[in-house]
């Protein structure tokens, strides 16, 4: 079975002392056993977020570079992920594609660094308002995969991978995908990895849903055959992030 994942993309929000109040909460908290729980927050803070943080609960970059060092100012690398003690790092997030330039094949580049090197990638995907009703959501979002699967080789880089299926027209507005629209893509999802991939990937690769997850809708999209779990924005830096964490049943 796919153990249930929920992911905190912080963005780029907080301060020392809010981050360190979240963290706080976090180690207080009881925690389902049997969730994966991993947090983003900016890499100004992510030694600080390691340093408090209990361990069981892992640490995600928001992105990272695709080569060892070097003059590539402004740029972290999996190395120094890895020093930090930083095991996951958030790729191919919209905001990241909309505002900095990241492509397909950029993140697909940045995926197959990341997994050869160890750091374990939330892989992000997802259609535009535009896009679903033009009907071109398995389109788009396909598109995304076969670029990602043009770089990494072999079922041992997906083990490595997470994907998070985040509508754009979801993300930070309050418009949570039903359920059945959800379910619906992960089900794409899982069906073309079966096809494209193999049927161990297929079987083993979780899952995430983003956008507009809250303490509320959560246990209803936690029900879902294909939804193994979570990438959650806004709602990962309040008191409700613990009930996403414990929203299986
Ligand atoms: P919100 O949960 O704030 O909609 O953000 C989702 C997201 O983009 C997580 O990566």
């Amino acid at each position: 079975a796919r153990k249930f994942f929920v992911g905190g993309n912080f963005k780029m929000n907080g301060d020392i002392q809010t981050i360190k109040t979240i963290v706080e909460n976090l180690n207080k908290a009881q925690l389902d056993p049997n969730t994966e729980v991993v947090v983003a927050p900016p890499a100004l803070y992510l030694l600080l977020v390691r340093e408090h943080l209990r361990s069981g609960i892992e640490v995600a970059a928001q992105n990272v570079f695709d080569k060892p060092n070097g003059a590539f100012t402004g740029e972290i690398s999996v190395t120094q992920l890895k020093d930090s003690n930083i095991t996951w790092t958030i790729l191919g997030h919209s905001e990241r594609r909309t505002y900095f330039g990241d492509t397909d094949a950029i993140v697909a580049s940045k995926t197959k660094y990341a997994t050869d090197n160890g750091v374990g990638v939330i892989w992000c995907c997802g259609e535009s308002l535009e896009q679903r009703e033009a009907g071109e959501t398995v389109d788009v979002i396909t598109k995304q995969l076969a670029a990602l699967k043009e770089k990494l080789d072999g079922e041992a880089a997906w083990k490595n991978v997470v994907i998070a299926y985040e509508p754009i027209w979801a993300i930070g507005t309050g418009k949570v995908a039903s359920t059945e629209q959800a379910q619906e893509v992960h089900a794409a999802i899982r069906k073309w990895l079966k096809e494209n991939v193999s049927e161990k990937v297929a079987d083993e690769t979780r899952i995430l849903y983003g956008g507009s997850v809250n303490g509320k809708n959560c246990k209803e999209l936690a029900t879902q055959p294909d939804i193994d779990g979570f990438l959650v924005g806004g709602a990962s830096l309040k008191p409700e992030f613990v009930d996403i964490i414990n929203s299986k049943q």
